[in-house]
């Protein structure tokens, strides 16, 4: 009795044949725990941050020089030709600085502190030395002076919680005195193959198997994506064994990912298991290829079930199980980890889209001239992983249109 409301329940809140908007704003409702980890910042490349990060100093710390050259006073240089009087040097590091008067001048390194007095820098390639005396020959500038706090000043946030560490943020983070941030841990995910034809690579393979892949390929994904993959025993077409790989997963992962087994066929059990056990927010996206994905919860837990076919499952992967682990990680937009950026490009070639659905057919992008063009090589079934390897994008062609050679349409350049 209580399955039976049960079921009633789940298939009331399921969705069918949403278009990729729509699945993206459902999964977007249920994403992975977030949880903090505290790691030196020489482990921290590569990973999210968790909090905001404030600046325990201004940047630059100090007045400073931009240039090896002379700290002055810009009136003295006005007249071509003015002769200074040297009066010590400020070198990067100086603990002590002289002060400069009327008529003197400061040798001063890059980066060293300017001396009282001064407001400008004459390059050393705009003067020549005699003696104790400097001759400019060329102009004083105040705008080689870097001001204290001109980048950054004492609590500022430049790096925001969800931030991706980048080389640059992390030296930034340096710059700002951190020696350990806290990061968001890599959130761990299940990785489940289905299907009694697969075999894993390396075994011997029996008639009319293949090599299983899938669970390579999206492992290798969801390590792109900053998570920690698991991937779990094939699951060789059993319901029974399938409802003991998804317990173990949500007991000690954070997100399940299966491959197979969705579409309408007798032997698709994760959809099957899903409709009956779990709880399923959408089944089915109209887009092409990758039509057969679905998303819901098992024991809690947020499962994406990927279509078996190789291109199918990267490609939903790229357009909607990416964006939705960035999200997870706190990152919304371009600061956060991603695998693909949206652009334009003029297509080579006419392209034919998909009745009703938005179509991603893989795609090689380059830049010729002032525009990015696209052209596509291989064949372009969703069996052929070759294709995802041998072009770098996918188009984003609408449903119901194609594309003419000279067109310019959306696209996805896989980074
Ligand atoms: P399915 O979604 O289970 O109907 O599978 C669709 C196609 O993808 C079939 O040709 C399967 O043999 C293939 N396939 C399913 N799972 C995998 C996998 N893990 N690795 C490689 N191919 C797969
Ligand atoms: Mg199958």
């Amino acid at each position: 009795m209580g399955r039976t409301l049960q079921l009633h329940r789940f298939s009331a809140f399921m969705e069918r044949a949403v278009s990729l908007e729509r699945a993206l704003e459902i999964a977007m409702q249920i994403p992975m725990q977030r949880n903090p980890e505290i790691l030196a910042l020489d482990k921290a490349s590569g990973r999210v941050l968790f909090d905001d990060l404030s600046s325990h100093v201004d940047d630059p710390r100090f007045d400073n020089s931009a240039m090896d050259g002379w700290a002055v006073r810009e009136a003295d240089c006005e007249k071509p030709g003015s002769v200074l009087r040297i009066i010590g040097i400020s070198q990067a590091g100086s603990a002590e600085v002289p002060r400069v008067g009327k008529g003197e001048a400061c040798s001063i390194m890059t980066g060293a502190p300017i001396p009282e007095g001064a407001d400008a820098i004459v390059m050393v390639e705009d003067s020549s030395t005699q003696g104790d005396t400097v001759k400019i020959t060329g102009p004083a500038r105040p705008g080689f002076i870097r001001r204290r706090g001109e980048n950054l000043s004492k609590g500022d946030l430049p790096l925001k919680s969800g931030q991706l560490l980048t080389p640059s943020a992390i030296s930034l983070a340096a710059t700002m005195g951190h020696d350990k941030v806290s990061v968001v841990r890599k959130p761990s995910v299940a990785v489940i193959g289905v299907g009694d034809e697969l075999t894993p690579p390396g075994e011997k393979l029996p008639e009319n198997s293949i090599y299983e892949s899938n669970t390579f390929g999206i492992s290798s994904l969801v390590e792109k994506m900053g998570g920690t993959p698991r991937r779990f025993e094939l699951i060789r077409d059993s319901i029974d064994n399938l409802r003991v790989a998804l317990d173990r997963a949500a007991e000690s992962c954070d997100a399940i990912i299966t491959s197979g087994g969705v579409s309408m066929g007798e032997w698709d059990i994760v959809r099957q298991i899903m409709e009956k056990e779990g709880v399923v927010k959408f089944w089915r996206i109209m887009m092409r290829p990758g039509g057969p994905p679905l998303f819901g919860t098992w024991k809690g837990k947020p499962i994406f079930g990927l279509p078996g076919n190789p291109v199918s499952s990267h490609v939903v992967f790229t357009a909607l199980v990416a964006p939705w682990i960035s999200k997870s990680l706190g990152s919304d937009g371009p600061n956060g980890p991603s695998m693909a950026n949206r652009v334009r490009v003029k297509m080579q070639e006419p392209l034919r889209g998909a009745p009703g659905k938005l179509c991603m057919r893989r795609i090689s992008i380059r830049q010729e001239g002032d525009s990015l063009v696209a052209s596509t090589s291989t064949h372009q079934g969703s069996g052929n992983i070759h294709s995802m390897v041998a072009h770098n994008g996918l188009s984003l062609l609408p449903p119901d249109t194609n594309c003419e050679e000279g067109d310019i349409i959306d696209a996805l350049w896989l980074c």
